[in-house]
């Protein structure tokens, strides 16, 4: 058994916050220790809006996207466009494409990518709320921001001729997104450059 420097509870608190993706057991330590040092003014508020992103987060019915309303703020912003739809893999890259400015467009999330390999197909990801989403005939354009993977191009390629029965113009961001790139570590300039040269 490892040798623990403090109290089960702390222990606990550092194996968690180890899991958290980006940190390691090292940077948990010195965080929770932070966090313990600073009780009042960083970890109790902490806790209160974990908690409370805990008890409100959801799924968004609509678009795939997390958020603590339902339908999420984005597929309820009035000055968005409705006749584009940017189809992305996972929130992350919802998230990116929003801090990057570059569209102000509503999303579908597929939750992954088609792999065989993994045994991904199409039942697992939000395909047939994407055909439905589409079959309303409000969207004009749908611009699939998937990662330009193997798996990614293959999702692009199914997307593509399931959609191709509805009078919508289906692009794609080709340019500017690097081969086996994932959305989420491109820099703002060259992500609205992607979406603003898709074809
Ligand atoms: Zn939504």
């Amino acid at each position: 058994m490892a040798r623990h420097s403090a109290g089960a509870e702390i222990e606990r608190l550092i194996q968690l916050v180890a899991r958290v993706p980006g940190l390691g057991p090292r940077s948990a330590r010195r965080a929770v220790l932070q966090l313990v040092k600073k009780k009042d003014t960083l970890l109790g508020p902490l806790a209160a809006a974990a908690q409370d992103v805990f008890d409100k987060v959801r799924i968004c019915p609509q678009c795939g996207n997390v958020d603590t309303q339902t339908p999420c703020l984005i597929c309820t912003d009035p000055r968005r466009e409705e006749a584009a739809l940017i189809v992305v893999e996972d929130v992350a890259d919802l998230w990116a494409l929003e801090r990057a400015g570059a569209a102000h467009m509503r999303y579908h999330v597929l939750g992954g990518r088609l792999s065989p390999l993994e045994g991904v197909g199409p039942d697992e990801l939000n395909i047939k709320t994407l055909v439905s989403r589409v079959a309303r005939g409000t969207v004009e354009e749908v611009i699939l921001a998937v990662n330009a993977t193997v798996d990614g191009q293959t999702t692009a390629h199914y997307i593509s001729s399931v959609l191709a029965d509805f009078p919508v113009r289906v692009t794609r961001l080709a340019h500017g997104v690097p081969v086996g790139g994932e959305l989420d570590y491109l820099d703002e300039g060259t992500l609205s450059l992607a979406l603003q040269s898709r074809s």
